[in-house]
């Protein structure tokens, strides 16, 4: 079978290869792939400063945001052919640490994790792969080819997990505003969530125009362009989704009293800036602000994220892909494209 796999460390060195079948031991539900998100972390992999291969190996199958049809399933494991899967990204260390042993590999805390397409494990941009049940989701048949959007969704349930559990530090919790910066797909689909839960949700994107916005004026959110909206809004949630370290400084104390900063962005170290900390940790703390990271999504988050998408306008979710590529072409793909929000490499059925 053909999949797309790259030499972990070594820039622009992606290309599409005849490997070996999936092997069982990746799972025992079998499934055919229909389609793979590409994300930002994909394209640091390609440039060759992230990612790793599976020991012992040199080459790695890219691809953490599956969609696929299942071809064979054990009898009983939940999932029949037919049905639509989306393999989970990251598996828990071998052992295990507190987080892993009880299902919250997301939160692991050694670093042991593995994660298929990323990390040791190889991903799903292969015409096959194959997955444990316990590590497969089920899609809802509606979503069709939009199910491929359920990884990232994940990524935003589980910041909207976390970001409440903060928020009921306080019996009085009870947000009525959302500032997201950046408009990309983990923007909108925090924003998506924003609005699911009723929030005033404003988006910050530095785009003037276009899809984005068009996208968030649809959700019935407002759009700002202008860096100075970050100073102005004084949010009860910001969810931080351009990780460009200049819109992250800016983030740093601008919600309300009490307000949550959730940071979703994976930075490259290096950029320094003069920052007044004194301020900074003063508002900090006499608002009780809480700033935080969030990575990756366990079981649960991805369960929350189905349900979430299964409530969201099809219409809108599907506005959100706005290049597919075939599989033969999926280097167009990696590239990113103005105007670009979530880019799909689709296999033939
Ligand atoms: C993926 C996560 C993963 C993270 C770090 C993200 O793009 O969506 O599942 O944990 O990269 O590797």
């Amino acid at each position: 079978m053909r999949a797309i796999t790259v030499t972990p460390g070594i820039a622009e060195s992606a290309r599409l290869e005849e490997v070996p079948e999936p092997p069982p031991s990746d799972g025992a539900i079998v499934a055919r792939t229909m389609a793979l998100g590409v994300c930002g972390t994909d394209r640091e992999i390609l440039s060759g400063v992230y990612g790793f291969a599976p020991p012992g190996e040199q080459r790695l199958v890219l691809g953490h945001e599956s969609l696929g049809v299942v071809e064979a399933a054990p009898p009983g494991c939940g999932f029949a052919p037919g049905d639509l899967v989306v393999g989970i990204v990251r598996r828990p260390d071998p052992e295990p640490c507190p987080a892993c042993a009880v299902g919250e590999w997301d939160m692991c805390r050694n670093g042991r994790y593995t994660e298929r397409g990323i990390k040791e494990r190889h991903g799903y941009g292969a015409e096959r792969f194959r997955i444990e049940p316990d590590f497969a989701v089920k899609v809802d048949p509606a979503l069709g080819v939009l199910g491929v959007l359920l990884e990232p969704a994940s990524i935003l349930a589980k910041a909207w997990d976390h970001t409440e559990r903060i928020g009921h530090r306080a019996r009085a919790f009870e947000p009525r505003s959302l500032l997201v910066t950046g408009a990309g797909p983990i923007g909108l689909l925090a924003a998506l969530m924003g609005v699911q839960r009723g929030l005033a949700v404003h988006v910050y994107d530095h785009n003037k125009g276009g899809p984005k916005e068009a996208l968030t004026r649809e959700l019935g959110g407002s759009y700002h362009s202008d860096p100075e909206s970050l100073r102005r809004l004084s949010p009860d949630i910001l969810i931080e989704c351009t990780g460009v370290p200049a819109v992250i400084r800016d983030c740093l104390g601008a919600t309300g009293p009490a307000g949550i900063t959730c940071l979703t962005g994976v930075t490259e170290p290096g950029k320094h800036f003069d920052l007044d900390i004194g301020e900074i940790n003063r508002t900090t703390v006499l608002n009780n602000d809480c700033v935080f990271g969030t990575v990756n999504a366990n079981r649960r988050h991805y369960e929350m994220a189905a349900d979430s998408l299964a409530r969201a306008d099809k219409r809108w979710l599907a506005r959100l892909i706005t290049r597919r590529v075939p599989l033969e072409r999926f280097d167009e793909a990696l590239d990113h494209r103005k105007g670009d929000i979530k880019v799909i490499v689709e296999f033939a059925q």
